[in-house]
């Protein structure tokens, strides 16, 4: 087979499926290519899935499962537990991967591995505590509790923004319930999903338990979706596509955890330390390019210290350094149209009077031109219900907005169709508590960033940011798993 190199790690030039323990090409033998948003060159290609595809991948999962889920629960944290050593046995080469399919650092990469490896460390050990719940009964000699029991086939897609963290997210608590699952990888992030199905071959996963799907989501991710033997659909992604996985799946009453967009809102008030909020913003707005569901995109600072906020924010974003060593602040965005998409939102904003403080364009210069670089961009004089204000970007752009006082800030910052993460930057305790008391998302924050959550806390949105489930923690077991009752009668005279 032909290798091509990326860093210090050999891959094939194409990435296949991993059908169980197989890697197949297409039963149609079809291909797409990978671009490096770093330079727009093609990186390899990529396995282009269809129905046919997703259905033999489902066979072999429903083939599995039964087994899998009567290997006890503590045995397959063992396993699972196998597939993380060999994660951090290969840390290295994983962000390797990581860091060449999404135009980001090596050092952002291998923190991103780091995250996925304690998610994994986490699901691992939880099958020694996949509780139930012991409970009275209302009638003498009978006992009452609850256990956990595997749906089945779990059908799992992703988007490209953090890949590895993405797939462990999904997959260790899919199958530390006893399911089988099939993750359709994100188009733009293969061969980090591929790695993963590698190391989890290597690691003794059972055949068939695990199958990684590469293609397009119409073509290879709606056929998972639609298909009335996946008891489960977890998706990570856009909005847009959360509607229709929700009303595909929920036409069939499948169980369907939504993970999808924000437009998150940080709050700089009066008494806030405006070092400290400028640094968040910065980190919040712009790491991993500003493509985080959880990523700030309005911030909303009281008149009093607008102005002197701002230009020490705008002074600090004109400082950050784009590209994918690792001394850059953020890298590439994923794929040209979400650059594209990106510029023609800001063009858009600014032919409706916004002000561009800084950055706006696609970066031109030498070093970038070739690659999919957005510039950091703040934008000021902006309508709140402005296109701009209401749609996810998911890039480097933030807006500013000026408010008057407190309840204006938390008008503000719940006046959005999303509700998945907020901020707030004050030293009152009492704004702050009235502040994630009131405000409408999953996570709240008290003068830090806007951010996920870690691999043991829930994450997830409200409003047209989910549809109420939240990953990963505990809470995620109910996503993967049946609760049943159980009742036992006794006759106590047959003691
Ligand atoms: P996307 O919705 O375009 O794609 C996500 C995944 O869905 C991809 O794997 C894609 O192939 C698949 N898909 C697309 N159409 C499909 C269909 N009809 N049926 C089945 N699958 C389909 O999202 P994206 O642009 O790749 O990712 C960015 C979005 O993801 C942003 O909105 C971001 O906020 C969101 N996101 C949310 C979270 C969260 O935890 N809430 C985390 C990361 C990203």
């Amino acid at each position: 087979m032909t290798i091509i190199i990326i860093k210090v790690i050999m891959l094939p030039t194409q990435i296949p499926n991993w059908i169980g323990t197989q890697e197949q090409p297409t039963q149609a033998n079809e291909w797409f290519d990978k671009l490096n948003p770093a330079n727009g060159q093609v990186l390899f290609k990529v396995a282009r899935s269809r129905q046919a595809d997703i259905k033999q991948a489902i066979e072999a999962a429903k083939k599995a499962q039964p087994s899998w889920a009567d290997t006890p629960a503590v045995q397959r944290g063992m396993i699972l537990h196998k597939i993380v050593v060999g994660m951090q046995n290969r840390q290295s080469d994983i962000a390797a991967i990581v860091a060449a399919e999404t135009g980001k650092s090596m050092k952002e990469a291998l923190g991103e591995t780091g995250g996925a490896i304690q998610c994994g460390l986490f699901y691992a050990s939880e099958g020694q505590r996949l509780y139930g719940r012991t409970t009275t009964s209302g009638t003498a000699n009978k006992y009452a509790m609850t256990i956990r029991q595997p749906i089945g086939v779990a059908g799992l897609i992703i988007a490209a923004n953090t890949p590895i963290a993405n797939v462990a997210w999904k997959v260790f608590p899919a199958l530390i319930c006893g399911n089988a699952a099939i993750l359709k990888a994100a188009e733009d992030t293969p061969a980090t999903a591929w790695i993963f199905g590698q190391i989890a071959k290597e690691a003794g996963l059972p055949d068939g338990v695990l199958s990684i799907m590469q293609g397009f989501g119409e073509e290879a991710g709606a056929p998972l979706v639609a298909h009335q033997d996946v008891g489960v659909i977890s998706f990570t992604g856009s909005t847009e596509v959360g509607r229709i996985i929700n009303r595909s799946a929920g036409e069939r009453f499948a169980r369907i955890s939504l993970e999808l967009g924000g437009k998150n809102p940080l709050v700089v008030c009066d008494d806030a330390d405006l070092e400290n909020a400028v640094k968040w913003v910065l980190l919040s707005a712009f790491s991993n390019a500003g493509q985080r569901c959880a990523s700030t995109s309005r911030i909303i600072i009281f008149e009093s210290v607008y102005e002197k906020f701002r230009d020490m924010l705008v002074e600090k974003t004109k400082k950050l350094k784009v590209g994918i060593t690792d001394d850059c602040d953020f890298g590439a965005v994923i794929n040209e149209g979400q650059l594209l998409g990106m510029v023609s939102a800001v063009e858009k904003a600014k032919k409706n009077g916004a002000t561009i403080l800084c950055g706006g364009e696609r970066m031109t210069d030498a070093e970038h031109k070739d690659g999919y670089y957005m510039a950091p961009t703040l934008i000021e004089n902006v309508d709140p219900h402005d296109e701009i204000s209401e749609c996810e970007l998911f890039g480097p752009v933030a807006l500013l907005f000026k408010v008057k006082d407190f309840e204006h800030a938390l008008q503000m910052a719940n006046d959005t169709p999303y509700g998945l993460t907020a901020s707030i930057h004050t030293q009152s305790i009492h704004r702050a508590t009235r502040f994630y008391d009131k405000v409408q998302t999953g996570v709240a924050v008290v003068n830090a960033g806007t951010h996920g959550s870690e691999p043991h806390m829930p994450f997830g949105g409200r409003k047209l940011s989910g549809n109420g489930s939240r990953e990963p923690g505990t809470e995620a077991l109910n996503i993967y798993s049946e609760l049943k009752d159980v009742y036992i009668n006794i006759d106590p005279t047959q003691v």
